[in-house]
């Protein structure tokens, strides 16, 4: 797997939706693991005037396709998101470049990387500066944080795991710990629980005082509950009152799915090996996240992890 940053932006259409979309399809391309994603800015187009403001992103991602292959990929969704190329430079619902892939220049039509203009424009290094941890000298231009993306909910993800990342067997949780189910429930309580149709199912209903979202991308409804077909949508039910806190309590594919958007990780580390066929992303191969606390229990750990950039 190879590092890689994209920018994107939009200055058409609902824009921010268009980049949630964007991003959302770019962590469905086979090949490609979704890292991180920065929050959105609002900036003024550069090169040729007199067109809407756009708002633009950066991402990291792992990939093991060639530079070509994953061009082709990011084009189709472009394509798919309605983009229409007339004037260079000219507006549109989305643009997906490459910035840089690790270890890699090229200089050909089709492709060129690094991003021949990435180091002169600042609505590139701004959001890049958030998903690389890397400084760049600036240009003095205008580009302003906004709200529009799902890293500003501070997503906090909570699981119980061995010492291999398992989660479950079977659709049944790997370890039931009092202490831990204890903790759980002064963590979440009174705040928002998001989790996928499958976890949901296990517990067999929604979880006292707290404010219940099921992620499923097939099921549009489950009695009494609000349910998310994308991300766009958990996106949308979070902005109505995103008062309080917004712990994704599972299963492994919500999880690997909502870790690019999390800024911090509540695990319970058990100090055992079991028979699994569900996990956890595994955060010795993560570098996104270090861990900031220990505290010792009797035969497990309660670890807490904070995004590092
Ligand atoms: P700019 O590349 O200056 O940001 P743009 O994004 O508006 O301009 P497009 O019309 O989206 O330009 O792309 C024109 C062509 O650039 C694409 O068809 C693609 O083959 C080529 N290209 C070359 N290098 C890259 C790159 N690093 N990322 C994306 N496209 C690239
Ligand atoms: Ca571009
Ligand atoms: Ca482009």
């Amino acid at each position: 797997m190879i590092i890689c940053y994209l920018g994107i932006g939009a200055n058409l259409g609902d824009k921010r939706k268009n980049l949630r979309q964007a991003v959302e399809l770019i962590a469905q391309i086979g090949g490609v693991n979704l890292l991180s994603i920065s929050h959105f800015y609002e900036t003024e187009p550069w090169g040729v005037e007199n067109q809407p403001n756009y708002i633009n992103a950066a991402v990291k991602i792992e990939t093991d396709l060639q530079p070509l292959q994953l061009l082709d990929s990011l084009q189709a969704i472009e394509h798919k998101l309605g983009r229409v190329r007339k004037e260079h430079w000219g507006a549109r619902t989305i643009d997906i470049d490459i910035l840089s892939i690790d270890g890699i220049t090229m200089d050909t039509e089709r492709l060129k990387l690094p991003h021949p203009y990435m180091f002169q424009r600042d609505f590139v290094l701004i959001p890049l500066s958030e998903v690389s941890g890397e400084e760049y000298q600036l240009h003095g231009d205008k580009v302003t944080k906004v709200k529009g993306c799902l890293v500003d909910f501070n997503l906090k993800l909570i699981a119980c795991v061995d010492n291999n990342f398992g989660l479950g067997l079977n659709d049944k949780l790997l370890f039931h710990i009092d202490e831990d189910l204890k903790r759980f429930r002064e963590l979440t309580i009174n705040h928002t629980v998001v989790m996928g149709r499958k976890t949901f199912e296990s517990i067999g209903k929604p979880l006292d005082n707290r404010r219940n979202i099921v992620l499923s991308r097939r099921v549009d409804f489950i009695g009494g509950l609000e349910v998310a077909n994308s991300l766009d949508d958990l996106y949308n039910l979070l902005l109505g009152r995103s008062i309080t806190s917004i712990f994704v309590i599972g299963g492994g594919e919500v999880y690997r799915q909502l870790i690019p958007y999390a800024s911090e990780i509540y695990l319970t580390v058990v100090d055992e090996s079991k028979r699994a066929d569900t996990y956890f992303p595994n955060l010795n191969n993560f570098e996104e996240f270090i861990c900031d606390s220990i505290d010792q229990g009797s035969g497990f750990k309660f670890k807490h992890y904070r995004r590092k950039i």
